[in-house]
């Protein structure tokens, strides 16, 4: 025992010896302290009283039988009841001991307080429960590998955003094998690339690890974000971030994006977006048309330079308003690259950037031509329409060439259909090419489609158009054409229509089909009134012609003959060029009634007013005023022209005024008074032709006899001769 005591007493561990049947003989002060008993307490008792759970009591035991002394003097970790009946934890080495012929004498145990260090260990493992707390609280995946890319930990995240993995994700499994795992299991989405592509091409970013970011795509649709960095140990951290979100509202955004720009390309108007020098960033497809390039041609250029310089001018002052921050406007004539002339309204936008300032500006450019024209052209035809200097033909002539004007086209027509024939009543041409009356099958013309179609129809590009099907294509190859049906109270008429031999540059716009169809409406009106207005004209003269001409005779009654002859007197009076009035009577007539009946007579009575009105000139007047009494006004004629012409006349009476039913000569007198400087009345010069004719019945009829004053005087009054 003093041995013992020498040997193990003041050591600073704990020392403790049994006899074989593991009763102990003695223990250290360490032991002493540790076990919270005094020496004497302990000797003679066995140790099992201080094992708390029975099994480490039995396994100390069984590591005696242990072959190899490795074995047996192997640390086991133990919970010992104290003599205060607390628990500790220690970690125990024994060893037997044997005399000096190898006889076991008893054991020797060494225990260690392991409480620092099970504290140590326990706050090791609070801290990694914290890590792993903190990991799991994380919303992206964490995984960290060690250098033999094994897994060591990875947070629950890690696991949910490779669900289909999961089973492969523990730690100790290699990160080749997990990604093999995932594959088989559909978790990514690979692409273009194959199985074993991929996997080439991710292991060699993860060996990379160099901190760049990657995106993934999984089979399900989803994106991730990963970052992989190398630690200082040769580990790899992994972080995985689900940017599915984020990749759809990028796509939407991009498709927003593009769909901006197919709407801009969509559109007539010209989109340009310049920056602040005018230097072009975008332009859209109209503005790649009117500016004649592409747009990688236009962008990086200054788009006005590309105009006449005035129209620079007018852009740079709208470019100035607009830098001020208010959107500038302007409405003019641009001349544009393409070769067409556009009056154009500008919309200058300022653009802004984030600290507010105007840093350029987005221009939209709207072709206002056709509006412009069209409300032009409208007004023209207003004009036309309602003015009263023009004459319906004129109307019609400046409808057509207002048309050809509107539609830039080189001809107008207005065409009459009867049945199957179309015949041009009026034209505008050039150079007069066109005639009205010219005639066409109605099938060979263009107008037989608008007919057809009942409303207004146009092409600028008739080769590729129905037109080049139709046989009047072959005929007069006019590319250009606008033409409506013409009605006229509301029966088919004809039809307006434009056209040119060449192809528009530019297309007809509904407005334009608007205009043919007023233009339509507006001429078939035109015409009905003209028609009306034709019938109304037609019904006057007949009715003039009821109320002047005599019905028997069909020459100038009474009253129109003294109207007429009124006229002459003014002419007279402004003239002073002679006339010559004649009276003149049937002779003897009377007894024509009487012997052949009142029919006869009447058959003579047309007879003679035929023959001396065909014996007339156009200028000279003649009318009945009488029974068989006429009288007629010899214009610009002298007292003795007169008498010539009354003379023959008069035989020309014989002649030609003669009935079979009347077997003796039908003759006439005639009294002639010529104008002089005081007859001013036309009553005046009647009396004296009278006298005259007085005079020849007098003097045995048959006669012209002119009046002279002196017998005027003796004659007896007209009309009592027997
Ligand atoms: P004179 O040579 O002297 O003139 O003899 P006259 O017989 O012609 O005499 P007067 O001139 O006096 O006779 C006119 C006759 O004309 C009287 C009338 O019966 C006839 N008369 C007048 N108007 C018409 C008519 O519309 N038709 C017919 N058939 N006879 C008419
Ligand atoms: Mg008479
Ligand atoms: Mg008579």
């Amino acid at each position: 025992m003093l041995d013992l005591e020498t040997s193990f007493g003041d050591l600073r561990d704990s020392i403790l010896v049994t006899d074989p049947n593991r009763v102990i003989v003695f223990a250290n002060k360490a032991m002493e302290n540790l076990l919270r008993l005094k020496r004497a307490e302990l000797v003679g008792s066995k140790t099992r009283r201080f094992f708390a759970k029975q099994s480490q009591y039995d396994d100390i035991g069984k590591l005696y039988s242990k072959s190899s002394d490795q074995e047996r003097h192997k640390a086991c970790p133990i919970e010992l009841v104290l003599g205060d009946g607390t628990i500790k934890s220690v970690e125990v080495v024994s060893a037997p001991l044997y005399d000096t012929s190898q006889v076991l004498t008893g054991f020797l145990f060494i225990a260690r307080d392991l409480s620092d260090r099970i504290a140590l260990e326990n706050k090791l493992s609070d801290i990694a429960l914290t890590l792993e707390d903190a990991l799991d609280a994380v919303s992206d995946g964490f995984a960290l590998y060690d250098k033999e890319d094994r897994l060591v930990i990875c947070n629950d995240n890690y696991r949910e955003i490779y669900a289909h993995s999961a089973p492969a994700i523990f730690p100790g499994n290699r990160f080749e094998d997990i990604l093999r795992f995932g594959l088989n299991r559909q978790q990514y989405d690979t692409g273009e690339l194959s199985e074993e592509e991929w996997l080439g091409q991710r292991l060699e970013w993860h060996r990379q690890a160099d901190g760049s970011v990657i995106e993934q795509n999984l089979q399900d649709g989803r994106w991730l974000r990963i970052t992989e960095t190398r630690t200082g140990s040769g580990a790899i951290a992994g972080i995985r971030v689900d940017i599915t979100e984020l990749k759809n509202a990028q796509a939407q955004a991009e498709t927003a994006y593009k769909n901006l720009f197919l709407m801009a390309d969509s559109i007539s108007a010209c989109v340009t977006e310049v920056d602040l020098s005018g230097t072009c960033v975008y332009a859209n497809k109209t503005a790649c048309e009117w500016f004649r390039g592409t747009s990688e041609e236009l962008i990086g250029t200054r788009l006005r330079e590309r105009l006449p310089w005035k129209e620079r001018e007018i852009i740079r002052t709208v470019f100035q308003e607009a830098r001020s921050g208010r959107k500038a406007v302007l409405e003019t004539c641009f001349h544009f690259p393409d070769g067409i002339a556009r009056e154009c309204r500008v919309d200058c936008n300022p653009r802004f950037n984030d600290r507010g300032e105007v840093d350029g500006f987005v221009v939209l450019g709207t072709d206002v031509t056709d509006r412009k024209k069209t409300e032009r052209t409208l007004s023209e035809l207003y004009a036309i329409t309602s003015t009263r200097e023009l004459g319906h033909e004129d109307k019609i002539r400046e409808i057509l060439r207002l048309g050809c004007e509107h539609f830039d086209l080189s001809f107008g027509i207005i065409s009459h259909v009867f049945e199957d024939n179309y015949t041009i009543t009026h034209a505008h041409s050039p150079n007069g090419e066109l005639v009205p009356g010219t005639g066409f099958p109605l099938m060979d013309t263009y107008c037989a489609l608008t007919l057809d179609a009942d409303e207004p129809i146009a092409t600028t590009d008739a080769a590729n158009s129905n037109f080049a099907q139709h046989p009047c294509y072959e005929i007069f190859a006019l590319e250009s054409y606008i033409g409506a049906p013409l009605l006229v109270d509301g029966a088919r008429h004809g039809t307006i229509n434009f056209t040119d031999p060449n192809a528009r540059k530019r297309d007809f716009t509904p407005a334009d089909i608007q205009i043919v169809r007023q233009f339509a409406d507006w001429v078939g009106h035109e015409i009905a009134r003209q028609r009306d207005h034709q019938a109304l004209m037609d019904a006057k003269i007949n009715l003039e012609k009821v109320a002047n001409i005599d019905d028997l005779t069909q020459v100038l009654n009474r009253r129109a003959f003294f109207e007429a002859a009124s006229k002459e007197v003014q002419r007279f009076r402004r003239t002073k060029q002679p006339f010559t009035a004649v009276m003149m009577d049937l002779d003897k007539f009377k007894d024509i009634n009487d012997m052949y009946g009142h029919a006869v007579g009447d058959e003579v009575l047309k007879l003679f007013a035929s023959t001396v009105k065909n014996a007339l000139r156009a200028v000279d007047v003649f009318g009945r005023i009488g029974g068989e009494e006429f009288c007629m006004i010899l214009s610009d004629t002298s007292v003795d022209d007169a008498m010539i012409a009354c003379e023959r006349l008069r035989e020309r009476v014989v002649r030609d005024c003669q009935v079979d039913v009347v077997e003796r000569t039908i003759t006439c007198s005639m009294g002639l008074a010529t104008a002089g400087r005081d007859d001013i009345e036309f009553s005046g010069l009647m009396q004296k032709a009278d006298a005259a004719l007085y005079e020849a019945k007098a003097s045995g009829r048959n006669k012209c006899v002119p009046y002279s004053e002196a017998p005027l005087e003796q004659a007896p009054a007209y009309g009592t001769e027997p």
